[in-house]
């Protein structure tokens, strides 16, 4: 589904050039669950914003089913970014004066949808996350987990083939994280593609496949983690 070819971003900061990804070749399939990890600054968040159509690469290739799409126009980039993607993020990210309902209509308002159309999906989509009771609540009015599932609603309403989540239990205790991770596996089973990235071991446990990154570099990017359930 993505492939990504020698990408590399550079910052400059002041007359210093700092390279943050060196040469990534990533290929993401449909269907896949993947966990990206790695330290603190080794680049994780700038290689999701690259995947997800956020930033963009300083040099190298991003084809999406086959096309390339690195040459695109910020327009057409949105577009895509709108259409195929959704983000989910750890400080969830949800707008502080609208409500649950609100907050789940916004990417379709971008899309250009109708009011009842959205009221009817982002019912939908709050149901879903086992919101169903919460959809007139303020976010202040809801709990980190709650927040979350909110986010992933969000994520999900427009029916996005790749979910991106940047550390997505980072700011959950230990049990919500493992609820919040059983909603990715159920996504995922049910068809999306998912990207997480992560610090903890027992949250990319729930993908299949991890991707390791180091320096700006992937170290390795075929470790299956998957627990052994019965
Ligand atoms: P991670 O998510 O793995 O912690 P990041 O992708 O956020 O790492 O950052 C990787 C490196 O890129 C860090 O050293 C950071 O300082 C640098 N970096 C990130 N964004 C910018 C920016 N806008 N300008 C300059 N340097 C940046
Ligand atoms: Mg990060």
């Amino acid at each position: 589904m993505i492939e990504l070819k020698d990408i590399t971003k550079s910052y400059k900061v002041g007359k210093e050039s700092f390279d943050v990804l060196k040469q990534i070749n990533v290929a993401i399939h449909q269907g896949e669950f993947i966990a990206i990890m790695g330290p603190s600054g080794s680049g994780k968040s700038t290689l999701m914003n690259i995947i997800g159509c956020l930033d963009r690469p300083s040099d190298g290739k991003y084809l999406l089913d086959g096309e390339d799409i690195s040459t695109y126009k910020d327009i057409q980039l949105a577009k895509v970014r709108n259409e195929s993607i959704g983000f989910v993020f750890q400080q969830f990210q949800l707008l502080p004066r609208l409500n649950a309902l609100k907050n789940v209509e916004l990417p379709m308002i971008y899309a250009g949808l109708g009011k009842k159309e959205r009221e009817e999906r982002a019912k939908q989509a709050l149901t879903k996350v086992d919101l169903g009771d919460r959809m007139q609540h303020m976010p202040n009015e809801l709990s980190g987990g709650q927040k979350q599932r909110v986010a992933i609603a969000r994520a999900i309403v427009n029916q996005p083939k790749l979910i991106l989540a940047d550390e997505p239990t980072g700011a959950l205790d230990t049990k919500t994280s493992y609820s919040i991770m059983e909603q990715f596996t159920q996504l995922n089973e049910e068809g999306t593609t998912i990207v997480l990235v992560t610090h903890e071991q027992e949250v990319a446990e729930y993908a299949r496949r991890m991707i390791l990154v180091r320096d700006g570099e992937v170290v390795s990017a075929d470790e299956q983690v998957r627990r052994v359930t019965t």
